[in-house]
C-alpha cells in the first residue's frame, strides 16, 4: 500500500477474473476517494457486475488487490483470510437490480436484519436506525408492510434503506433501476442523488446516462473486461476518444 492511497475509500489494483476459459476481467484498476461517485458503464457482458462482485468478494478475484477503507486484501496470495473478507464486507453495502428483499418479513424487519444478526446492534437501536433510514428514503409509513404490497420503486428504496442501515463506508449499486417500470425510475435515482450530495462514496453500474453525467465525479467505461476509457463525465460523454465508447454512446444516448 502506498501512502498516496491512504485516503482512498476504494482502491482496486489489477483485478482479474475468469470463469473457466472465459476471461471476464482482464486487469481492472480503479480507485475512488471518499465522497466520490463513480459510474461504471458499458455493454452487457463487459464485466461490470463481476467487477462489483469482486470488490466485496461475492466473487473471488483470481488475481489483484482490493482495498476498502483500512482493509487490504491481495487475492494473488492464494488462500484468502476469511476474517479479512468479513471485515471488508462490513464496510460495503450492495444494492442489486432485483431488490432481494425477504418476502415474509416486513419492511422494517428487512432493514434491521443485518444490523441485528450480523453486526450485533441491540434490537432497539437497530429499529431506531432502521426507522431513520426508512424516513430517509421516504418510506417511514411502510415499515410494517410486506414487500409484495410495495411498488418496485418502493421496494428498491427499502433495499437502499437496508444498505444504509449497515452504515457502510462504500455503497455499490448494480443497475438499481433496470428492473423498474420507467415511471418508477425517478424516485430511486432521486434517493441516490441525495446520497451522493450527502458525500457518500458510491460505485454505480448504470444505464442511466443522465444520472451518470450529472451525479458522478468520474465515469468508467468497461469494454470486454478492461477499462477502455475513464474521466470526468463531461469528458467521457462529450469527447469520447476510443472507438468502443463512441459506438456505445451512439447506441445509448
Ligand atoms: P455485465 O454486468 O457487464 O453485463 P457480467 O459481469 O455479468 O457483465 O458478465 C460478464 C461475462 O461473464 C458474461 O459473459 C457472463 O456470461 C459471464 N459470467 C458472469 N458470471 C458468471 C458465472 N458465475 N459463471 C460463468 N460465467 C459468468
Ligand atoms: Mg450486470
Amino acid at each position: 500500500m502506498t501512502d498516496s492511497g491512504a485516503d482512498l475509500a476504494v482502491d482496486a489494483v489489477d483485478v482479474h477474473k475468469s470463469f473457466g476459459d472465459l476471461e471476464v476481467l482482464k486487469g481492472i484498476s480503479l480507485s475512488a476517494a471518499k465522497g466520490d461517485v463513480l459510474s461504471i458503464i458499458g455493454a452487457s457482458g463487459s464485466g461490470k457486475s463481476t467487477f462489483l462482485r469482486c470488490l466485496n468478494f461475492l466473487e473471488t478475484p483470481d488475481r489483484g488487490r482490493i482495498r476498502i477503507g483500512g482493509e487490504d486484501i491481495d487475492a494473488s496470495t492464494g488462500k484468502l483470510d476469511q476474517t479479512c473478507i468479513r471485515s471488508l464486507r462490513r464496510r460495503v453495502a450492495m444494492v442489486f437490480q432485483s431488490f432481494n428483499l425477504w418476502p415474509h418479513r416486513t419492511v422494517l424487519e428487512n432493514v434491521i436484519e443485518v444490523p441485528v444478526h450480523v453486526q450485533s446492534v441491540p434490537r432497539a437501536e437497530a429499529i431506531e436506525r432502521g426507522e431513520r433510514y426508512l424516513t430517509r428514503v421516504g418510506l417511514a409509513d411502510k415499515k410494517d408492510v410486506y414487500p409484495s404490497f410495495l411498488s418496485g420503486g418502493q421496494q428498491q428504496r427499502v433495499a437502499i434503506a437496508r444498505a444504509l442501515a449497515t452504515e457502510p463506508e462504500v455503497m455499490l449499486f448494480d443497475e438499481p433501476t433496470s428492473a423498474l417500470d420507467p415511471e418508477l425510475v425517478g424516485e430511486v435515482l432521486g434517493v441516490m442523488r441525495g446520497l451522493a450530495e450527502e458525500g457518500r462514496t458510491m460505485l454505480v453500474v448504470t444505464h442511466e446516462m443522465e444520472f451518470a453525467r450529472e451525479v458522478s465525479s468520474k465515469v468508467v467505461f468497461l469494454h470486454q473486461g478492461q477499462i477502455a476509457e475513464e474521466g470526468p463525465p463531461k469528458q467521457v460523454f462529450s469527447t469520447p476518444s476510443s472507438e468502443p465508447l463512441k459506438k456505445f454512446l451512439e447506441r445509448v444516448l
